[in-house]
């Protein structure tokens, strides 16, 4: 796909891994709509994009939300005539061990990690069919590959990531909707500056930057439609010490 005046929506778009996205996308040309609950921060992104002369929009978005997500792509499809691309970033996932995961941890990491994927693609899916097809990327972990301690919550909804986007391909995957993977290692991003989530010293000096992650997106989305690429597994970088 070549990303000039292509829309793309990409959620949790004003930190991280999902702002990075929107820089990258930006700069091939894609008109990026930013999407996250804080508006102050997504405006900062969307400032420092359209100085740029890039197409943006950012509009307040909590994708756990129904009437959210419809809203939002309603507003994009009003302002720019077509959608053909959605990222599903955004998440949240504090870290707990299972006599530590309330149930409110549990309804929030699987209703940001996953059922906000839902929500979003669901709200996509019609307006793309219409366009003749589209792409959905998602942003899943090797938390949705294998399992890790205090991540119970977190693995389920990542795991459930990547059923929804098998089920996706395979429902919709001939009348041209494509769904890709992104499964990254530690990213150093902000969620690890939290109090509740402290950075994993031991991989500190391996992270995988978000630019990094940003550039498998683009790299995905600008391969030839033949080359059916289902997941990118991203692991942390090599140290001399780690062999
Ligand atoms: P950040 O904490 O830096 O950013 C999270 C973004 O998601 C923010 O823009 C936040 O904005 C938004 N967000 C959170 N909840 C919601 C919601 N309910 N509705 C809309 N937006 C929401 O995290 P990262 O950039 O590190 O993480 C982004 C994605 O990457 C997540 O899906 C995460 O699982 C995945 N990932 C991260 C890794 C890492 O090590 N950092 C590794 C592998 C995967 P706001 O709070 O204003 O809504």
């Amino acid at each position: 796909m070549d990303l000039r005046d292509k829309v793309v929506i990409i959620t949790g778009a004003s930190s991280g891994i999902g702002a990075e996205i929107a820089r990258t996308l930006a700069a091939e040309g894609a008109a990026v709509v930013l999407a996250a609950r804080s508006m102050s921060k997504l405006e900062r992104v969307a400032a420092e994009l359209a100085a740029t002369g890039a197409a943006t929009m950012a509009l307040p978005t909590d994708v756990t939300r129904e009437a959210d997500c419809q809203a939002l792509v309603s507003a994009v499809v009003d302002a720019f005539g077509r959608l053909d691309v959605l990222v599903n970033n955004a998440g949240y996932a504090p870290p707990a061990s299972l006599p530590d995961t309330t149930e409110a941890i549990w309804d929030a990491t699987i209703d940001s990690c996953l059922k906000g994927v839902f929500l979003m693609t669901r709200a996509v899916v019609p307006h793309m069919l219409q366009n003749g097809g589209g792409t959905v990327v998602n942003i899943s972990s090797v938390a949705g590959k294998a399992g890790f301690e205090n991540r119970t919550a977190y693995c389920a909804a990542k795991w459930g990531v990547h059923g929804f986007t098998e089920a996706l391909r395979a429902e919709l995957g001939r009348q041209n909707i494509r769904a890709h993977l992104i499964c990254p290692a530690a990213v150093a991003t902000p969620w690890w500056d939290t109090a509740n989530n402290p950075q994993p010293l031991d991989v500190l000096d391996k992270m995988i930057k978000p630019e990094e992650v940003a550039e498998a997106v683009c790299w995905v989305l600008t391969q030839p439609d033949r080359l059916q690429i289902d997941e990118v597994v991203l692991k942390l970088h090599r140290s001399p010490w780690a062999g």
